[in-house]
């Protein structure tokens, strides 16, 4: 197994367990985890593939699947419904994630004939050196998968892969299930743990989670939720830069090189084309 895959799988669980032990402890440990990642990423992950990002998230999502469902499930008497609907969820991001990393790859040959919006006569005549063939119009190398994507918008390091006109599709509806899930568990786990109140006469939310550090069960599935939060909050960063990005109908790369817009035809018809058009 790759080392650094195997460190999340020792640390992930292991500060989970810390972060349980009390208010403190969780504040410390989930306050000091996204600066490491911060630090990792600027040191190491921007200039070189490691695996340690992917590898959180295999840990992460199995970790928290077993807490809901071996802790908040049976404590906490969830309804069999309220589980179903959560697996949906869960399923739906699964799915999403397979095609995500199924279609990741744009070889340059499909890419040149199978383009709808682009004619041949467009593809600029700029050879990649890596690949060693002709790159077509909006397709960029990247140093860390070693080939070229189509439309590359970035490389997801916590998938792994590349992000391109492939899978971007994919890759959206993995997020929007994510946010899903995340918000679905975690309103399932705090307002049963944290004496519920209901919001606006429809909406039940957590109201006082000052006891739950009493019992190891109870704070397990605390920081749970809390740490699902926290995913919850990436998850919406990234979604509103996708869909910001895909209203102008440019992608990430494109925009750290300054040509923002360059592709725009207004936003409706960007976001039309983007999910009704061809690719
Ligand atoms: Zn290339
Ligand atoms: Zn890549």
């Amino acid at each position: 197994m790759d080392l650094e895959i195997a460190g999340a799988f020792c640390f992930m669980p292991l500060l989970m367990v810390i972060a349980a032990q009390g208010w403190a402890w969780m504040i410390c440990v989930f306050v000091c985890l996204p600066l490491f990642f911060i630090i990792y990423y600027y040191k190491i992950a921007s200039k070189s593939r490691t695996r340690l990002f992917f590898g959180w998230s295999l840990v992460s999502f199995f970790f928290l699947l077993a807490i809901f469902e071996l802790e908040v499930v049976p404590y906490l008497e969830i309804l069999f419904i309220e589980n179903f609907v959560l697996m949906c969820f869960v399923a739906c991001m699964c799915l999403c994630v397979f095609f995500v990393k199924s279609n990741s790859q744009t070889t340059l040959p499909i890419a040149i004939t199978s383009d709808r919006y682009e004619s041949k006569s467009e593809i600029k005549k700029i050879r990649c050196e890596a690949c060693a063939c002709a790159q077509p119009s909006r397709t960029y190398h990247c140093e860390l998968c070693g080939f070229c994507v189509h439309k590359r918008d970035h490389h997801s390091i916590w998938l792994d892969t590349c992000i391109g006109s492939k899978n971007q599709k994919y890759f959206m509806g993995a997020l929007i299930a994510l946010l899903l899930s995340c918000f679905y568990s975690s309103n399932l786990t705090l307002t049963t743990i944290c004496h519920p109140t209901l919001l606006g006469g429809i909406l039940l939310v957590p109201d006082d989670c000052s006891d739950v550090f009493g019992d190891i069960h109870i704070s397990i599935c605390f920081v749970s939720a809390v740490y699902t939060l926290m995913i919850a909050a990436l998850g919406i960063f990234l979604l509103s830069q996708q869909f910001w990005l895909i209203s102008h109908n440019t992608t990430f790369q494109e925009w750290k090189q300054g040509q923002m817009g360059l592709y725009s035809n207004g936003c409706f018809r960007n976001v039309w084309e983007f999910f009704c058009g061809y690719t």
